[in-house]
């Protein structure tokens, strides 16, 4: 019998340490799980959940103004902002309380206070401290906003999403994919938005069709985005926030979003106590198993600053408990993970961007089409999709689907499924299309484009 109070014990109750307590626990082992905030973790209280319920409700601005082409008569309207937020946050309650039930009903302690692994096989909260063969951190990632004067007078995505009224003028920094969705979130329902991106264009790393396309679409709603402006200040004039970019000029704002990068969750953890290696950004370092350079620790999600997606610390999360309590030692595949911008359109994308393609491939053939929608020849939306696949052309696979348009994420995810099980163009070729949608046009790609 150990002389360890638990067999597992988990700090920060997030997506991943959350289904890590849970997976472990129903595998027998005791299992213990840190919190200081509610339980949930930035996904559920600050992230996806809320940030996805805004989105919906900024879909019925474009909705009702493309319903007038298809005949209806729409009259004067205008939107609850205090409404939609306390609609919000009655979700978000009900969402953690279910997390709680979920974890009381899988036999998980939830022990309340901020934790601190003081030792190998022990953490301390508050005066308590507990022990346990393996520890596992899992506390997430938090805002990043530069140092500039006047930044605490910035907002991030932790407080917009609670802010319960619209502003009129919004000025977001950076253009990433929290940037570039609350920026699209605002300008739906009619906030006037400039988005100030430090380099040439949005969503670095994202396929170049697919940048170009949508900073076209964003600009199309009326989003100003200026590629090459810093914030240099900012400060509270007599009516407005005061941006000042770097070269001088000021802009003016009633609300100034800092969405620019978010840093690994590891102030107060005691990691240097305890010699963790931790990366440049004071990410955790853990191995293919999520196990850090102390053998009875373990880390996942965004503290470990690896594919920082929900459902990657989800998998990790279980992975790691089945290795440690299971009948086998699991490994997650990071390859071939779809992601989503809820970017209005919408961005989908799976696998690798053409220029990946052609510096891992010989040959690639690229096949991208834009085109109209059928809805928009209706409501009279000057809005294109975009569509793209990569194929190495030596194997005939499908190496990279990216797409701009409505449902992207929806179409993308399946796509990914086929990608996983290694599909090639002639069966995307032989697969019978399915009229009519947008997303047959992902089989009826047939020439080459380059
Ligand atoms: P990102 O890292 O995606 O983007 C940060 C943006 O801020 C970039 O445009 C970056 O510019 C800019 N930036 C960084 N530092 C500075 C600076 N000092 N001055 C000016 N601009 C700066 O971060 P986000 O905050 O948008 O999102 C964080 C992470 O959260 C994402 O990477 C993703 O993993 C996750 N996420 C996922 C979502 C989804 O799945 N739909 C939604 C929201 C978040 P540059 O490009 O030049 O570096």
């Amino acid at each position: 019998m150990s002389n360890f109070d638990f067999d597992l014990l988990t700090i920060g109750a997030g997506s991943g340490g959350v289904a890590a307590s849970r997976r472990a626990a129903a595998l027998g082992a005791r299992v213990g799980l840190v919190e200081d905030d509610r339980v949930g973790g930035t996904c559920v209280l600050r992230g996806c959940v809320p940030k996805k319920l805004l989105v919906y409700a900024s879909e019925y601005a474009s909705a009702l103004v493309d319903a007038v082409g298809f005949g209806w008569e729409i009259g004067e309207h205008s939107i609850d902002w205090g409404r939609l937020v306390e609609a919000k946050d009655r979700e978000l309650k009900r969402l953690n309380q279910i997390y709680l039930r979920m974890l009381e009903g899988s036999g998980v302690s939830l022990i309340r206070g901020r934790g601190e692994v003081v030792g190998p096989h022990e953490i301390r909260v508050g005066d308590e401290r507990y022990t346990a063969r393996n520890l596992l951190i899992s506390t997430g990632g938090k805002p990043s906003v530069p140092d500039f004067p006047g930044a605490e007078l910035a907002m991030t995505s932790d407080e917009i999403l609670s802010h319960e009224s619209l502003p009129r003028r919004l000025v977001v920094l950076g253009g990433g994919y929290i940037g570039v969705e609350f920026a699209c979130i605002f300008a739906r329902v009619g906030v006037r938005v400039t988005q100030l991106i430090r380099g040439d264009q949005i969503l670095r790393g994202f396929d170049a069709d697919v940048r170009s396309h949508l900073e076209e679409e964003m600009r199309a709603t009326g989003i100003e985005i200026r590629s090459g402006a810093q914030i240099a200040a900012l400060r509270r004039g007599e009516s407005a926030l005061e941006v000042t970019l770097v070269g001088g000029e000021v802009l003016e704002a009633d609300l100034v979003l800092a969405a620019t990068g978010r840093v690994p969750n590891v102030a107060g953890l005691g990691l240097e106590a305890v010699g963790l290696e931790q990366g440049p950004r004071g990410e955790i370092v853990v191995n293919t198993r999520s196990q850090t350079s102390a053998p009875s620790i373990f880390a996942v999600g965004d503290v470990t600053d690896r594919v920082n997606l929900t459902p990657v610390a989800i998998a990790d999360g279980r992975g790691l408990a089945e290795s440690l309590f299971g009948a086998r030692d699991f490994e997650v595949d990071h390859q071939g993970i779809p992601t989503a911008v809820f970017s209005q359109p919408e961005v989908g994308t799976v696998g690798r961007t053409e220029s990946e393609a052609r510096a891992q491939f010989e040959r690639v053939d690229v096949f991208k089409t834009k085109f109209r929608p059928m809805r928009h020849t209706l409501s009279g939306r000057d809005s294109r999709v975009m569509m793209k696949l990569l194929v190495d052309k030596d194997s005939d696979r499908v190496v990279g689907c990216h797409m701009v348009g409505d449902d992207a994420a929806e179409i993308v995810q399946a796509v990914a499924i086929a990608m996983k099980g290694g599909a090639t163009k002639a069966q995307f070729d032989a697969t019978m299309a399915l009229h009519p949608s947008a997303a047959e046009e992902l089989v009826t790609m047939r020439e080459p484009s380059g």
